[in-house]
């Protein structure tokens, strides 16, 4: 009580913004509205950083982004109906590619409810498809532990989404401060190691590999292994593949790096160590013929659920991927040994790499103008940054850029992931910039676009001249869908992949005040790249025109294109 004999009164958008901040949530991202603008607003004043959005989408992407970048989720915080609705594909997102994210929706009155009320929706229940939990607490009070249990269902286990429903009378109704009880920031998620006598039997079955692959997956890095996997890759002399978000766990120049090898590798291994890598589309289910039937898989993943899925495995090693790799160097320790550099195994690897990157060399250099997605790629990375983080989707852009754009440092990359969203890329890079911001000034992030993915966050543009983040967009821009086409041919016919072509989406960033650049040479680029990366005090957009019908270098498994990632 007060001196004045008055209760200390505390509104329901305090008590959620205090109980995100105990449980040490500290980005918040969405767009305001009836009735979370409180929420936001006492958000910033417990100090999580609010950032405004365009589309409740891209906030969600963001929100995830953080999650997996942290360790800690984000949160994204959405009005009723619409709001929520647009979150959701956000939600799918985080959850698929197993990446902790709090949802914050704001719902319509309870005494309303079912009577038609302003934006009413069954948010929870919609919610539960999307997510590991998903709740609405019972009343003002319940709040913090709501909260609680989301943030710790959210990171605890396979990492995942998770929802709390606010109803719009919770959030300005005030109620005495002492009835409020915060629940201590929940502990780190526990460490779990494998059975000992698994443990033992997948060291037994690497020794006797004669054709081995260790495949390190975002499970890796999320799980921030990378000092313990390099050791094992090190120690013991192991080809290793990174899958497209993996990358940079152990840096892809590694000499113990076989990505330019992906499918060979994958084709003739005999043993295959899974570290965080679900055999899933990405991985080609581990069936043949992208794999040999009777190859011996090693599961290693926190989620006993997924060991099995598809494929039979050898050995599975359910735990923490750092907790367990250090179990397996343990018994590298007890007995050394080292697969031997000179097998037949890595000449066939080496050999088949060296011959992929002549071919992408030759294709980048060749000279003929609009460019190809090789000559693109080649000039971006001989400008990029070792430390910047690297944020690509669509569909040849990703694809070809994901085998010559370089990651040296782990979490570094984000892409349209298990899910193969588009859209996802601004709220990433928004994201990754943020994070950068606060914990390394001065990092980078580049973001390379499709032209057809751009379009789906392209707004977020203002957001991210709003905020000044230090973003450079790279837009690959081939008119079109897959493959555009030139101005007479889309005139006759507008074909369903076809975009507006010649379309100057540099000037999205003009005209919230960043620098756009025009570009359809080498040289363009080159000079175009180079004044972006100077300087660093306005975000940039180049926007690269190439020949709308390029595509990728001939594949051996041409049937699966999408797959090949
Ligand atoms: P990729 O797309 O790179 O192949 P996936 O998303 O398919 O990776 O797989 C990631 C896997 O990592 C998931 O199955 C998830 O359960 C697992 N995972 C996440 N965190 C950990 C951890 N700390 N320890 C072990 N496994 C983890
Ligand atoms: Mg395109």
């Amino acid at each position: 009580e007060r001196s004045d004999g008055r209760e200390r009164l505390v509104s329901g958008a305090k008590v959620v913004a205090q109980a995100l901040k105990t449980q040490d949530v500290n980005y918040m991202f969405g767009i305001v509205g009836i009735p979370v603008t409180e929420i936001a607003l006492a958000a910033q004043e417990v100090g999580i950083r609010y950032i405004g959005m365009r589309n409740e989408q891209a906030a969600c992407y963001a929100a995830s982004a953080v999650g997996y970048l942290t360790g800690r989720p984000g949160v994204c915080l959405v009005v009723s109906g619409p709001g929520l609705i647009h979150a959701l594909g956000g939600m799918a997102n985080a959850n698929m590619n197993c990446w902790p994210l709090i949802v914050i929706g704001g719902s319509s009155e309870r005494s309303q409810e079912t009577m038609g009320a302003f934006q009413e929706f069954p948010q929870v229940e919609a919610c539960r498809l999307y997510s590991k939990f998903s709740a609405r607490p019972s009343s003002i009070e319940a709040i913090p532990s709501i909260i609680e249990k989301a943030v710790r269902s959210s990171i605890y286990g396979r990492p995942g989404a998770c929802y709390v429903d606010i109803p719009a009378d919770f959030v300005n109704l005030q109620v005495n401060v002492n009835a409020i009880r915060y629940m201590e920031c929940c502990m780190p998620p526990p460490v779990s190691m494998a059975e000992s006598s698994a443990v033992c039997m997948a060291a037994s079955v690497i020794r006797n590999a004669k054709q081995p692959l260790l495949v390190i997956g975002k499970g890796a890095a999320y799980a921030r292994a990378e000092e313990s996997i390099r050791k094992l890759v090190e120690q013991c002399k192991l080809p290793f593949l990174p899958t497209p978000m993996g990358k940079g766990v152990i840096p892809d120049n590694h000499p113990n790096c076989v990505g330019a090898a992906r499918s060979r590798a994958l084709q003739f291994a005999d043993v295959i160590v899974l570290f965080g890598a679900r055999l899933n589309w990405i991985l080609h289910f581990g069936l043949p013929p992208r794999y040999q039937p009777d190859v011996k898989f090693i599961q290693v993943d926190i989620c006993a659920e997924e060991l099995g899925n598809n494929v039979r495995p050898a050995v599975t090693l359910l735990g923490d991927i750092n907790a367990v790799t250090k179990q397996l160097l343990e018994q590298f320790d007890k007995t050394p040994w080292q697969y031997p550099p000179e097998s037949k195994w890595w000449k066939i690897l080496r050999e088949k790499m060296k011959s992929n990157e002549a071919l992408s060399k030759e294709l980048a250099f060749k000279k003929s103008l609009p460019m190809n997605y090789y000559t693109v790629f080649y000039h971006i990375q001989e400008q990029l940054p070792r430390d910047c983080f690297v944020v690509s989707e669509g569909a040849n852009t990703m694809d070809i850029g994901r085998t010559v754009l370089q990651n040296y440092l782990p979490r570094h990359r984000l892409d349209a992931g298990t899910f193969g969203t588009m859209g996802v890329g601004l709220g990433f890079a928004i994201a990754s910039a943020l994070v950068a911001k606060d914990r390394n000034p001065g990092q980078q992030v580049i973001c390379v676009e499709g032209d057809s993915a751009f379009g789906f966050s392209g707004m977020e543009v203002e957001t991210i001249c709003r905020y000044n983040l230090p973003i450079i967009l790279l837009v690959v821009n081939n008119n079109g869908i897959y493959q555009g086409f030139d101005t007479d041919t889309w005139k006759e016919m507008a074909p369903p992949m076809c975009l507006l072509p010649h379309s100057h989406y540099e000037h999205v960033m003009i005209a919230f005040g960043g620098k756009g650049y025009f570009v359809q040479t080498p040289e363009e680029l080159q000079k175009s790249l180079r004044q972006s990366l100077a300087d660093t005090t306005k975000p940039s957009l180049i926007n690269i025109m190439i020949e709308p019908q390029a595509t990728r270098k001939a594949q051996d498994f041409h049937w699966l294109t999408r797959s090949n990632m």
